[in-house]
This record gives structure tokens, sequence and C-alpha cells, in this order.
């Protein structure tokens, strides 16, 4: 009989809700993707790559036109100049990063932090490793890091913290005071960071994303994980990206070739076209998601769902106690799903331990606007029962 290495893993949450969603026609505000394709103009790209670009392997460390691209937007962002052949390494999607980055840091017997609500893709691969995750819950209601909770929880074991701003599933955000804090506290010790960054231009209301990319010292020790999927809406193109100091890229490029070798052309060589031809792109999203989140929420505005505006990501929670008080949050989006014809995620499968009142769901809405409207009917009639 085979002993499972993830005995206490299922299928995600993502493919549950979706597959539920699909069989019941509901619309699909779960897992997290748009309903509107990527520009024309990269469309077109790799429409013209697939017919006539290379159709062979791209070098194990990505295309170096695209790599330059990314260290071309990395230098106008965060200000900061990274080497693109050594620092710059394109991966088949940040889950792929991820998954890569972790096997190269953590070693049997290492504790790696990760802040719950969590993504699910970072124990699996913690586990995998033979470590163990060591789960920081964020404090309620703003999901901030507690410093004085993290800092008890480091310990001569602590291999690796895995950051995620903006974060998915709250929309929090962690600020320049924040990383600021974060240096302060593993300055002597061996502490190596992974920073999921993939929302990392989708940050509302003016304010602006505390890139680890933009920070002299952290950045020394970790790996900064970003997602083309979000960026250019084609989360089905599969193509992330890392950047980090040369030596912890010749480590995780020592595994992602192993893993997958190279991603995968065509797709590497449009992007690096259209970041080229389109720079205003990534000026342009946070206006383009903001106008959706706006909309969203002025839609639910006096039903019976709480909420405070997500201030970043495409995601937005919803406390649903003055609807549904009687269902925990998987029952809540099932009752959603199967009855009202929304599809949503519940919260507490992102906890090791769910706080006991948690009562919120996530909405995805990286969606047309009629798309919303149509899911808001329904959500503000299940909230006048
Ligand atoms: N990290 C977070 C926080 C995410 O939400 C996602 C989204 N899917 C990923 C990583 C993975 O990104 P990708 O689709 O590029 O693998
Ligand atoms: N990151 C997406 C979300 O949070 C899902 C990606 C996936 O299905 N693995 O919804």
């Amino acid at each position: 009989m085979l002993t499972s290495k993830l005995p206490s893993v299922g299928t995600t949450i993502f493919t549950r809700m979706s597959r539920l969603a699909a069989e019941c026609g509901a619309i699909n505000l779960s897992q997290g993707f748009p309903d509107f394709d990527g520009p024309q103009a990269l469309r077109e790209a790799l429409a013209r790559q697939a017919l006539e670009g290379n159709q062979q392997y791209a070098p194990m460390t990505g295309l170096a036109a695209l790599r330059e691209q990314v260290a071309a937007q990395v230098a106008r962002l965060y200000g900061r100049l990274v080497d693109a052949e050594t620092e710059v390494t394109i991966t088949p999607g940040a889950t792929e990063a991820i998954f890569c980055a972790v096997q190269a840091l953590v070693r049997p017997g290492d504790e790696v932090i990760v802040f719950d609500p969590c993504y699910d893709s970072y124990a699996p691969a913690v586990e995998l490793a033979g470590g163990r995750c060591v789960h920081v819950p964020l404090s309620l209601p703003g999901f901030a890091i507690d410093w004085d909770l993290l800092e008890s929880c480091l310990s001569a074991r602590t291999r690796l913290i895995i950051l995620n701003s903006p974060h998915n599933p709250s929309g929090a955000l962690l600020s320049s005071d924040d990383l600021r804090l974060l240096a302060g506290l593993i300055r002597e010790k061996p502490i190596y960071l992974i920073s999921d960054e993939v929302y990392e231009h989708l940050v509302y209301d003016g304010a602006r994303h505390a890139s680890v990319l933009a920070h002299e010292e952290l950045y020394a020790r970790a790996l900064v994980v970003s997602s083309f999927g979000k960026t250019y809406h084609v989360t089905g193109w599969k193509t992330g990206y890392v950047v980090a100091p040369a030596a912890l890229s010749a480590e995780l490029r020592k595994v992602h070739q192993f893993v997958t070798f190279c991603g995968v052309t065509p797709v590497q060589a449009a992007l690096a076209e259209f970041m080229a031809a389109h720079p205003e792109h990534v000026e342009e999203l946070p206006g383009f998601y903001q106008a959706k989140r706006d909309l969203f929420c002025s839609l639910l505005k006096d039903s019976g769902w709480q909420f405070t505006p997500s201030p970043s990501t495409y995601f937005q929670l919803a406390d649903y106690s003055q609807i549904r008080p009687d269902l925990d949050d998987v029952a809540m989006a099932e009752w959603l799903t199967r009855e009202q014809g929304v599809a949503v995620i519940p919260v507490s499968v992102f906890y090791q331990q769910p706080p006991a009142e948690l009562r919120l769901v996530r909405f995805c809405f990286a969606k047309r606007d009629e798309t919303l409207r149509a899911a808001a009917q329904r959500l503000r009639t299940c909230g006048e029962r």
C-alpha cells in the first residue's frame, strides 16, 4: 500500500469550486482568473510567434529578451538594477517558481514561517522538501503581521519566511515600515525569504506596493516571485519569474532545470515583445482593476454583505454573518453556488486553524462589468432574505 507523501492534501479549493460552478451553471467568482482576454496586441504577438517564431526549447533561464524586459521594469518601478543574465529566471508560472525556490532552500527538519490565511501551494512544497511549516496567523480584521507573535515563532531551525504581499485572499499590503521591522527581526539570523508578489501591480487608492526588490537588505536574502498571468490577464499562459541575487538564482536554477527545464518559447517571445512596446500597461492596471472593485463594492452596498474595499489584488472579502450566520464558510460557499448561482471561495481553507468566528468568503472581481452586475444582483437578493 502506497503511503502518501502528502496525506492531508486533496484537490484544491480552486479546482473544486470552479467545477461546482460549472456543474451548477453559477457565475464563477471563485478561482482567481479574468473572464476577459489579455491585450489584443499580446495575443497577436503569440499567434505570430507560434506561426513563425522559434518552436524549440527556450534557454533554461528564459529568453534573454524577456529577462531584459523584467530587469528594465524592476529598475523602473523599484529602483533596483538587476543583472538579467544572473538574477532573473523565467518559470512556467509563479507556482513552479515557488516550488523550486522552496526545494532549493529547505532541508529536512527546517522550519518555514507562513502567514495564515496562506496561499495553498506553500505548505505542500515545504512538506515535500522535508520541512515543517510554522503557521503564524495574521491579525484580524486587517490581516496584519503580529510582530511579537512572529518573533516568538522564530527558532534556530527557521530557514525561510514566505511573504505574500499584495496578499491573497485578503488584499492586505505590507508597508515599507513592515519590511523595515522584518529586516530588524532577521538581521542576525540565517533566514531566507520567498516574497510572493504576483499581484504587485494591483494596488489601489493611490497606495504603492512595498516590494522586497526595493529593500537592499532583504533583497540580499530573497527570491522575489511574480506572474505574467496576473499582470497581462493570461493566467492560462502559466508564465512567471523570479528575481534573486546571483547566488540564490543559481540554486533556484539547479532545481528548475530538472522540474521543467524551461518555459514555453513563443509565450516568452510574445511577452517580451509586448512589454517592450507597452510599458504603460502596468501603469494602467491599478485604475483598471480599481474601477472593477469600486463597481462591485457599490453594487453590494447596503445589502447584508459587510466589507471594506480591498486595498489590492483582484479579490474582495466579505462577511456574510448577517445573511447566513448558521453556515460555516465552506457550507456558505456551497450554498451560494448551488442555490444562489454565484461561486466563491471560503477563507477558512487558507488556514491551518481557522478562527472560530470567521464568516468570510472571497470574491474574484477580475470580471467583465456585466458579470459583476449579474453576480451582484444575485448576491443582493440573498442578502435580503
Ligand atoms: N501566488 C499567489 C498568491 C497566487 O494567488 C497565485 C495565483 N494563482 C500564484 C502564486 C500562482 O501564480 P501562477 O498562476 O503564475 O502559477
Ligand atoms: N491563485 C488563484 C486563486 O487564488 C488560483 C490558481 C489555481 O487554481 N491554482 O484563485
